[in-house]
């Protein structure tokens, strides 16, 4: 990336934190990522890292405990946390939009599916009704949904898992936004389906030239997707790298661990190992470990990692390490 070109998503010390009654939570602790035009990076780490905290930060999502967002979350350099209530609101839907692992969170289960979608497309894109109907539909059938003109007039729950993450594609594209958060969109759904899902994805992608920031645990829907990747452990990103190389060379012991973790058809077979697994489970944000937040589970921890927090390591432009182990 060092044609010159500006980001269109730049998030600068994202810090989420959530005032519980248990104590502060720091679930998004200074994170910095740069997304390109048409670019789709990927955002991996175990349940309870801070990914979708991350996702949900960008479009100001966060409700409930209340939330306090502090740094920049640059798009097209404007700061989104400057915008506000009414400001965020114009952007959610039509230049950003965010699918779920649930599509039933995004679907309204008392409105047919052509109605949420045409809904959307009225409120962002200014057309009247007959006319948003209309490219509803097309939109079903872009999304390859069968009988797009009768599914439009069904409810949420008359079609299958598949299906409705097919309609939360066509609502969440419907406005062709520039950026698209897509937070664990196929977790849910079967291997054959997920396959089409992602196929469908990458399509919809160039046809709208849209970037994507894909929030999974799963790195071979990385590897398939992504250009780049960012890895996040206990709410910061501790390694970035494009995928290739993550894949050939991880450096943080927290990416070996996650690789290592991924079945292989004959991995045993081909190099004698068995799969490995990362010992012990995320830390709880109340109690957070000191110096390097990895150390206990680390197999690789030296005296240095608990008293004391790594600092960065840039071994490239977009190859970054957070470790006291980083370029030995
Ligand atoms: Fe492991 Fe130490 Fe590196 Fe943390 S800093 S990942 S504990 S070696």
């Amino acid at each position: 990336m060092s044609d010159g070109r500006r980001p269109l998503l730049a998030m600068r010390g994202l810090m989420t934190r959530f005032h519980t009654m248990d104590g502060i939570v720091d679930a998004v602790d200074g994170v910095d990522l740069d997304l390109f035009e048409g670019e789709t990076v990927g955002l991996v780490g175990e349940s309870g890292c801070g990914k979708s905290v991350t996702a949900l930060s960008i479009l100001q999502l966060l409700r409930c405990p209340p939330a306090e967002i502090s740094g920049r979350i640059l798009f097209h350099d404007m700061n989104l946390l400057d915008l506000g209530r009414e400001g965020i609101r114009k952007i959610r839907g039509k230049a950003i939009s965010m699918i779920f692992q649930e599509p039933m969170t995004s679907l309204n289960p008392v409105l047919t599916i052509g109605e949420q979608i045409s809904e959307a497309i009225r409120l962002h894109q200014g057309m009247k009704a007959p006319e948003a109907w209309k490219w509803a539909e097309q939109m079903l059938q872009m999304v390859q949904i069968p009988s797009p003109r009768q599914r439009a007039k069904d409810y949420p729950h008359k079609l299958s898992g598949g299906m409705r993450q097919r309609a939360m594609i066509a609502m969440a594209l419907s406005c062709k936004p520039q950026l698209l958060l897509a937070d664990e969109p196929t977790t849910a759904l079967d291997v054959t389906i997920q396959a089409q899902i992602l196929s469908l994805m990458m399509k919809l992608k160039e046809e709208f030239k849209t970037s994507i920031l894909l929030i999974t645990h799963d790195l071979g829907v990385i590897s398939e997707m992504a250009t780049r990747v960012a890895v996040m452990y206990a709410g910061k990103i501790v390694e970035e790298a494009p995928v290739r190389e993550l894949f050939k060379d991880p450096r943080h012991p927290y990416t070996r661990g996650l690789l290592g973790s991924v079945p292989v058809i004959g991995r045993k077979a081909q190099t004698g190992r068995r799969l490995q697994e990362i010992p012990g489970m995320v830390p709880s944000p109340l109690e957070m470990p000191s110096g390097c937040r990895f150390h206990p589970r680390c197999p690789s921890t030296m005296p240095v990692c608990s008293k004391q927090e790594p600092q960065e390591v840039r071994l490239g432009e977009y190859r970054r390490v957070q470790c006291w182990l980083a370029g030995c």
